[in-house]
Formats: C-alpha cells, structure tokens, sequence
C-alpha cells in the first residue's frame, strides 16, 4: 500500500512563525501552536500530514534519516550538519541574520587576526569558524558553546565570537561589535531524498506552493 502521510519537522520560535505563511499556502493549517501545546508532535487539518517539532539544529538529522520527509532549517545549522542525504531545492529567504565576527568595543581586531595570530573563539559554529580563520591564515583554539556566546568575550573566555546577528542589538547591549563579516544566513526547504522519489507526488506540490511565496516577496 501507498504511504500517503507526510512527516515535516519544524523549531518552534522564528522558524515556525515565518513558516505559517509558507504552509498556508500548500493549503496546510497547523491544529495548534507549539508553544501553547507544548505538544512536539502537531496534526493540521490534512489527515495524512503532521508537523513534529524538534530543535533548530536537530531538524536536518530528523530529515537525513526520513523520520521527518522534509523541513526547513537555517543555513547556518545545514553547513555544521553536511547536507548529507538532504536535498535542498529552495532558498526560503526567512529568518534571515548574517554570521559575523564579534569583539569587544576597543579590541583591536585588524592588529590580532593578521596572518600567523592566534586568536580564541567562542561559538556555536566551531566548522563555520574554523573554516573561516584558515582562510585567512590565522590560528585559533575554538570554545565550542551551545548559547550565550556575547558572553563569553566579556569574562575572559575568549577574545572574539563568530555568532548571528540581525540587528545587533544583543551585541550592542553587551558592547560588542561586529568586525567580519562571514556568510548571509537564511533557512532553506531540506527534503529527505529518498522520499523526495516515492513520495514525489505528495511533496513536488508542496514545493511549488513555496517557491510560489518566495517568488511573491522579491
Ligand atoms: P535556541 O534559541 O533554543 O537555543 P536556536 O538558536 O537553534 O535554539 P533559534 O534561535 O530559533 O534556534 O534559531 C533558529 C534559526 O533561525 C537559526 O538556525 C538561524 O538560521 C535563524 N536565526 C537565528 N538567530 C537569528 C536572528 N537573530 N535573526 C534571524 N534569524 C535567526
Ligand atoms: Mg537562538
């Protein structure tokens, strides 16, 4: 028999607010919100389709291993993940932010990331991080953290973070600045490719519903 039920896994918080709309108009309606029901797995008014609610940074690995047939995740989380065994057909152009390079106010940062320095970073995105120092030949030690990186430069923990930023009113208030420039961050529509071919006629119009939106909003 024909498997009709589709799986799509969603962060609450940004992501699923900016998703609504996206959904919306692939005719799907969530029963409820994630934050009022607490519930982690949530049904919509199609039978056959459910949303399961799972940490920003776990919703590539619920898709790789078809637990989920699709999903959308930041690209920031999809560089640290690998993209392995996902397809990502879209660009959804929401949750947009910037990863950057932040230090302290006064630090001398053109001084201390010449080639040859040795700099100590404290991030969420040790594989973003590193990747970019090398590019510039600069050495560091990585601090992996899982939070509150603005923190870290503050108590000594580390001379520089490579975080998101969207208005910089976190780095403001903590009297850091943003110094680098890495990547441009938004979230991206991440399909399990195995289900991508024997669900293809339940998923393709999904697609097209978003690409639709996206193409609206430029
Ligand atoms: P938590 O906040 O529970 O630790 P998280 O940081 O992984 O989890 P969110 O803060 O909801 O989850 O971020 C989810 C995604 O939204 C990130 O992976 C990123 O792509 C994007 N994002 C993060 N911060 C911002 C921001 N300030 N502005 C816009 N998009 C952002
Ligand atoms: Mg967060």
């Amino acid at each position: 028999m024909q498997d009709n039920s589709l799986t799509i896994a969603l962060s609450k918080g940004r992501i699923f607010e900016e998703t609504l709309p996206l959904l919306a108009a692939a005719g799907i309606v969530p029963a409820e919100a994630p934050e009022q029901s607490r519930k982690l797995i949530i049904e919509t008014n199609h039978p056959e389709i459910r949303l399961v609610i799972v940490r920003a940074s776990d919703v590539p690995t619920y898709v790789q291993y078809g637990a989920a047939d699709f999903g959308i995740a930041g690209k920031d989380v999809l560089i640290e993940h690998g993209g392995e065994g996902l397809y990502q057909p879209l660009d959804l152009q929401i949750a947009k932010c910037r990863m950057m390079v932040a230090v302290p106010k006064g630090f001398d940062y053109a001084a201390a990331s010449k080639p040859g320095c040795r700099l100590r970073v404290a991030t969420k995105y040790p594989d973003i991080a590193a990747e970019h120092f090398a590019a510039k030949g600069v050495h560091v030690d990585i601090i992996k953290l899982y939070g509150s990186m603005e923190l870290a430069p503050l108590v000594g923990l580390s001379d520089a973070i490579v975080d998101l930023v969207s208005t910089g009113g976190t780095l403001k208030a903590n009297n850091l600045e943003a110094v680098e420039h890495i990547v441009d961050i938004s979230s991206r529509l991440v399909v399990n490719k195995a289900a991508l071919k024997t669900k293809y006629e339940l998923i393709e119009p999904i697609i097209e519903a978003f690409a639709g939106v996206v193409a609206n909003g430029k």
